[in-house]
């Protein structure tokens, strides 16, 4: 709505949800569409003073219980992504609850079913006329803020295993006398800082508007990518009791999976940076 709504839309929506009394959610992808998020199978289709949507959403996070869904669904007439604001309640618009999620636990993500949800014409988000300036403008700054969250869980994780090595004893002496677990630690923490400059760098970039699309998927893959290796070091340091839920560390290697393949996969940021420096897209596998 802050990026592809009206005025009007933006005051009746955002100051409820940015206080939190109204929660939203964001549906792009499909049973069928997940990293080839442009090629959906929801329909939007024109009627009088409004648009009927049909189709199913998958992943959705906060679906289960939101009171502002985002729709993004395929313009039946000119076969573009478009954007709606389907409101909770709206007949036609049901959801389940995705069960078994191994990590990111504390989200609820849920499979979404419109079945002809008529909204509308004031739902539609104006500025949302294809794919780059729907979605994909949106997942520009979640790609940013992504790659924060990486940071910050592996500084989270990083600070567990360090407390740890302080507190456990083996051989008669703590963990961090050792020097293989220095090394470690030592790893864990140039990872941190280095990520954490990086992330930082691109969002002044970004506040400058500066940053390109690509940069930001590079520096969303990164973050992640470097953030599973900390996870994965400090579940080691932790020993059994990195296997215990009791610990952060678990949580933490669990969870970052889940950033690792949202909002655009490691693959799908990397091979977005590497079209634009290249000048060759590898994304789709040529006929
Ligand atoms: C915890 C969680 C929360 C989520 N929340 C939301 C949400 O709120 N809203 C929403 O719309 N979606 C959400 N998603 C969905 C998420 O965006 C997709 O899972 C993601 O885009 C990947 O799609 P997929 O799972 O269908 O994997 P697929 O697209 O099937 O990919 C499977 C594997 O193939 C690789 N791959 C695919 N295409 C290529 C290619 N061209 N080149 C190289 N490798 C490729 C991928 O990198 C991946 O490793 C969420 C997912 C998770 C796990």
């Amino acid at each position: 709505i802050y990026k592809c709504g009206n005025e009007a839309q933006k005051q009746k929506y955002l100051p409820a949800m940015a206080s939190m009394e109204k929660i939203g959610c964001f549906g792009l992808t499909e049973p069928e569409s997940g990293s080839d998020a442009s090629n959906l199978s929801t329909t939007a289709t024109r009627k009088a003073n409004g648009w009927v949507l049909n189709g199913q959403k998958r992943w959705i996070g906060n679906g289960t219980f939101a009171d502002i869904y985002i729709i993004w669904a395929m313009n039946a007439e000119t076969k573009q992504v478009n954007g709606f604001i389907v409101e909770k309640g709206t007949p036609g618009l049901t959801s389940t609850k995705i069960e078994n999620k191994i990590g990111l636990r504390c989200v609820q993500n849920a499979d979404i079913y419109l079945t002809d949800c008529f909204v509308t014409d004031d739902c539609r988000l104006p500025l949302a006329t294809n794919f780059a300036t729907g979605p994909g403008n949106c997942l520009f700054l979640t790609r940013l803020s992504t790659a924060w969250i990486a940071c910050g869980m592996a500084l989270g994780a990083l600070e567990s295993a360090l407390e740890y090595t302080k507190q456990r004893k083996q051989f008669g002496q703590p963990l961090a006398k050792l020097q293989i677990i220095q090394e470690r630690l030592a790893r864990m923490l140039s990872i941190c800082q280095s990520t954490a400059l990086l992330v930082w760098r691109a969002s002044v970039m970004c506040d400058d508007g500066k940053l390109s699309l690509g940069q930001v998927g590079l520096c969303k893959a990164h973050a992640t990518s470097q953030a599973r290796v900390v996870v994965s070091l400090a579940r080691e340091i932790v020993g059994g009791n990195g296997m215990l839920t009791d610990y952060l560390v678990g949580k933490h290697f669990v969870d970052i999976e889940g950033l690792h393949t949202f909002e655009g996969s490691y693959d799908i940021n990397v091979l977005v940076g590497m079209r634009e420096l290249t000048g060759q897209s590898a994304i789709k596998p040529r006929k």
